[in-house]
């Protein structure tokens, strides 16, 4: 069996026995009942979706963005339900669009998160480059950005502008076909680890997405969220200052009216998880295991 699809059982494992243990239940109606869940999703298949939809709208309060956000404002929680859920998607991915009847179906919306320079245009984003193996991508997201883009260039034809034959991410059509039911926000223009590169760098690829969305779509746009979940003090100042209200993280976690809304917590759902492993990282345990083996991992490999 190759490594990959070990480590995937392997995780399965541990999400069946935290999901034996009622541990998602216990956290579901005690730890969470009056906190808000940021979902955190990528690509996810229009299937599996389907079914983590037909879960939440069982067991929790679907709300979107801007009511949590407006709550947090107002210090206000009367209008957020208990056990409420906020769904977002990073990046932008082509595939998001398969989600649209299921919005529909269920009448919810959602937030999807899109790097302005890679939607509508047939670049890459630099993480799904061919060939690209995981232990460089992780070397790649501790460098500095120059460093980072000469890299890519050396190991493949990756330019910024690059155009390849296929499409990885949403075109315009597919936007205007979902700005009804699906909130739209920028995640930058180019994917760069922000902490990693220079301020004129980071306040570029933050207020020119915003314009570029703006632009594009005729909205407006005021929440934000960091590439891979990086940020520092120096990234939320300029977020601020870019007159955005509000940006999501990928610090593990539930929020509630007190939460910094520029620290917005979440809740990284695997985009291939069944039912029980859905139930399972609900309860965040299994991630937060994730996060703990990595750094021991990456620890011994340095
Ligand atoms: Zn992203």
């Amino acid at each position: 069996m190759k490594p990959n699809r070990l480590i995937q059982l392997f995780k399965d494992v541990v999400a069946f026995v935290i999901y034996l243990l009622g541990i998602p239940w216990l956290v579901r109606e005690w730890i969470c009942k009056n906190k808000v869940t940021i979902l955190l999703y990528h690509d996810v298949s229009s299937k599996i979706f389907d079914k983590h939809i037909d879960h939440l709208i069982r067991h929790y309060n679907i709300i979107s963005l801007e009511s949590l956000v407006t709550a947090i404002y107002n210090q206000d929680s009367s209008e957020i339900p208990p056990k409420s859920v906020v769904i977002t998607f990073d990046d932008g991915h082509a595939n998001n669009f398969e989600l649209l009847s299921i919005f529909q179906k269920y009448s919810i919306r959602p937030t999807i998160y899109v790097c302005t320079q890679i939607i509508n245009t047939n670049r890459h984003f630099w993480f799904k480059i061919d060939g690209l193996s995981k232990k460089e991508k992780e070397h790649l997201k501790k460098i500095p950005n120059e460093q980072r883009i000469t890299y890519l260039k050396k190991i493949s034809n990756f330019e910024s502008f690059y155009e390849y034959n296929d499409r990885q991410a949403l075109n315009i059509d597919e936007l205007k076909q979902m700005i009804d039911y699906v909130d739209i926000q920028p995640h930058t223009q180019t994917h760069p680890i922000l902490p990693n590169c220079t301020k004129s760098e980071c306040q570029h690829e933050i207020l020119k997405s915003k314009i570029d969305l703006e632009t594009m779509l005729d909205i407006e746009c005021n929440h934000f969220s960091y590439p891979n979940g990086d940020y520092t003090e120096r990234e939320i100042e300029i977020v601020k200052e870019c007159g955005y209200r509000s940006a999501r993280t990928t610090d593990i976690g539930w929020n509630s009216i007190n939460t910094s809304p520029y620290r917005l917590k979440a809740i990284p759902i695997t985009d291939t998880a069944g039912n029980v492993r859905f139930c399972s990282e609900m309860s965040s345990i299994p991630q937060r295991l994730a996060k703990i083996a990595n750094t021991i991992l990456w620890r011994k490999v340095k």
